[in-house]
């Protein structure tokens, strides 16, 4: 069934308020669309280990005008160094800071992830988050898409995006239940004060690699006051039926025995309490946009393995893609396929690099992925550009 309501006059019900879905509430908000936004949470939490910001995603941030907020409180590697895991030769460095205000015309900054959600959190209108909402199911064979929630109650909306992740109720509506794929590595993940280092002194940005493992290191803040690390390696079973669990330090220090010595002394470091394990998991390339009605992004569309730290990155450029799709119809079941039509060839090479984990390993050039603007790219008279606010352009160029 085909809607024309436009603009102000749609009801958007956007599922969760993670990095996806707060980005697109404030990105339509802006637009004049009624966006009301579902999350399972309770309250907003700024829970999360570290993250990085590429200017590709910087771009979305400069759109929202939280990027100064981001700025105030992340690092800005100096370069992204990659090294061989065992000599700690340098395999590529990528010149970052100015460099990457020059090359890519935004930021390169690694932050707490929880600084990310506040700064989003911050461009979303008070009143739109409707928290403690788990999405039981919905139903969008009428006009209207009715949505039900696991604690009774009910609301109702003219499309629905769902912006809830990698085990999107938002997708098992659409397409039946089918488990997200164990992708067969897992994660040690940690951070602690950097007083615990010694006399260490890590650099800024560092992806450390050997032939089927790797360990990732940055620091979560401007100050350089908390460190994160995330060790990566082949596991052939996830046995538990949640994501993650504590991490064992003596196996985590057992696999990377073999490391350089400042990775084996960053890892031997961290306090028992800081270290968690996480299975990685993915879907294939074949990805579930949605249809009518009812669409995906982020997570809840394409989960990829982290290798290429862009899971978020996409999660904002589909944000901004399905904006200009919306803002270029009237036709919401025409918006959506015009949105899964611009969104598939860059999220499968995303995907497919990501799946590969070469990216970075040596010579590269990164233009593909950090000089995208979602806000212009694919320019078409049906899908309008967003042009970069001049004001917000120069303030962050200073
Ligand atoms: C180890 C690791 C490291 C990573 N590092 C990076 C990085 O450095 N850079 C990067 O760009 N990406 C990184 N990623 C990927 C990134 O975290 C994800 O791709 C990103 O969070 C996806 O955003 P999203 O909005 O789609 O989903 P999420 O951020 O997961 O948000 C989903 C939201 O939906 C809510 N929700 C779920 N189900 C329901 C329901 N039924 N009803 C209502 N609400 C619901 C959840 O509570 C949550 O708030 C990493 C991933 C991993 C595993």
């Amino acid at each position: 069934m085909q809607s024309t309501k436009s603009g102000g006059a749609a009801r958007v019900a956007i599922i969760g308020a993670g990095i996806g879905g707060s980005a697109l509430a404030a990105l339509l908000q802006r637009a004049g669309y009624r966006t009301a936004v579902y999350e399972q949470a309770a309250q907003f939490l700024p829970v999360g280990a570290g993250i990085h910001l590429s200017p590709n995603l910087m771009r979305v941030m400069r759109r929202l005008d939280v990027h100064r907020r981001v700025l105030a409180c992340a690092q800005e590697p100096s370069a992204f160094l990659n090294r061989d895991a065992h000599t700690g030769a340098v395999l590529y460095a990528l010149a970052l800071g100015e460099a990457a205000h020059q090359q890519f015309g935004a930021p390169f900054l690694t932050l707490r992830r929880g600084d990310l959600y506040a700064a989003l959190m911050s461009a979303v209108a008070p009143g739109t988050i409707h928290w403690g909402k788990r999405l039981a199911g919905l139903d969008w064979r009428g006009e209207t898409i009715n949505l039900a929630f696991v604690d009774g109650t009910h609301a109702e909306a003219d499309i629905v995006i769902g912006a809830d992740g990698l085990h999107s109720r938002v997708r098992t509506a659409l397409r039946g239940f089918e488990r997200p794929h164990f992708s067969g590595q897992v994660a040690f993940r940690g951070s602690y004060p950097r007083t615990l280092l010694d006399a260490l002194r890590p650099d800024d940005l560092t992806k450390w690699w050997a032939h089927d493992r790797f360990v990732l290191s940055y620091w979560l803040d401007r100050a350089r006051h908390e460190f994160y690390f995330a060790a990566m390696m082949p596991q052939a079973e996830w046995p538990i039926q949640a994501s993650s669990m504590p991490g064992d330090l003596d196996e985590m220090q057992a696999h990377f025995a073999d490391f350089h010595p400042d990775v084996r002394h960053m890892l031997a470091h961290a306090p028992h309490v800081c270290v968690t394990k996480w299975a990685l998991f993915e879907r294939p390339a074949h990805f579930e946009f949605g249809t009518g009605r009812v669409a995906l992004i982020g997570d809840a569309c394409h989960p990829m393995r982290p290798f290429m730290s862009q899971g978020a990155a996409m999660a904002l450029e589909d944000a901004v893609i399905m904006l200009r799709a919306l803002l270029g119809s009237n036709d919401f079941a025409a918006a959506f396929a015009m949105f899964a039509a611009t969104r598939h060839a860059r999220l499968a090479e995303v995907h497919g690099v990501s799946a590969a984990n070469t990216f970075m390993r040596g010579p590269t050039d990164p233009h593909w992925v950090f000089g995208y603007d979602a806000l212009t790219a694919h320019a078409s008279p049906v899908l309008p550009a967003l042009p970069v606010v001049p004001a917000m352009a120069m303030a962050m160029a200073a």
